[in-house]
């Protein structure tokens, strides 16, 4: 997209920052952990659950459920009602500018590259043939586009909510090295990010990191995770940093 921030801009205000990994931040999906844990109970139980989990997760925003980013991640890929071309719009265009902003940080991360960009396949079977919405979300950011490549395609054992599997998803072909980003639109348990990404890494990845264009926050899960969703609330987003390149900040994880 050409110039996304139009898109982008009117809604700032329904985007909230991600937080650094740190004390009181998970180390991988950059949500709330238990007090004392580096890794949140959703992160230490996915990745447990497959070979090759990824510990680079870097969320675009957090969210609410239910709030307003919450609505454009799941309706844009309903199809129906006027609407979802428009939110696929605004999905992209989030896509689009933190790329622009944020790809050397994810370089960094995955230690080069990125050589290679997938999505995670829809596990909804009426998805299936059509392509996943965020197949078209990928394909209107240019600088992901033309790393775009379909690397994964549904396996054996599907993906419960909450159920990573190795098998979950199949790599489409062999790799050799490849640096690969992993698109996906929401990170709620992190069972889909997790499966796909020990499934290229079977595949012959060298490195995952997956990026999530929302984090879902649950502020009374715990007390670390209502600290970094009040702070996120009162401070305003901007795509001039992400999770990867800001401050820690110094708080947090001190909850008794
Ligand atoms: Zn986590
Ligand atoms: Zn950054």
């Amino acid at each position: 997209m050409a110039d996304s921030a139009p898109f982008t801009d009117p809604c700032l205000g329904t985007y909230r920052p991600v937080p650094a990994a740190g004390p009181g931040v998970c180390l991988v999906c950059h949500s709330g952990p238990p007090s004392g844990r580096d890794i949140c109970h959703s992160c230490s139980f996915t990745m447990a659950q497959v070979s090759y989990p990824t510990r680079h997760v870097v969320p675009v925003s957090l969210y609410q459920a239910p709030g307003e980013l919450w609505h454009v991640l799941r309706q844009y890929k309903d199809g129906s009602g006027p609407a979802s071309g428009l939110l696929a719009v605004q999905a992209a265009a989030m896509l689009a500018q933190f790329t622009a902003s944020h790809l050397p940080c994810l370089r960094q991360l995955l230690g080069g590259g990125p050589d290679l960009v997938a999505t995670v396949p829809s596990t909804r079977p009426g998805q299936r043939e059509a392509g996943h919405p965020l197949e078209t979300v990928v394909r209107a950011v240019v600088s992901l586009a033309r790393l775009r490549a379909p690397l994964l395609a549904p396996g054996t054992a599907g993906t419960g909510h909450n159920q990573p599997d190795d098998d979950a998803f199949q790599p489409t072909r062999k790799l050799s090295g490849e640096r690969v980003l992993l698109i996906d639109d929401t990170f709620t348990t992190g069972a889909r990010v997790q499966s796909a990404a020990s499934a290229l890494r079977r595949g012959g990845a060298a490195a995952v990191a997956a990026v999530t264009i929302g984090r879902v926050i649950w502020p009374d899960w715990n007390p670390n995770c209502r600290r970094i969703w009040d702070q996120a609330s009162h401070e305003p987003f901007s795509f001039d940093t992400c999770c990867l390149c800001r401050d820690h900040g110094g708080h947090g994880g001190g909850d008794p």
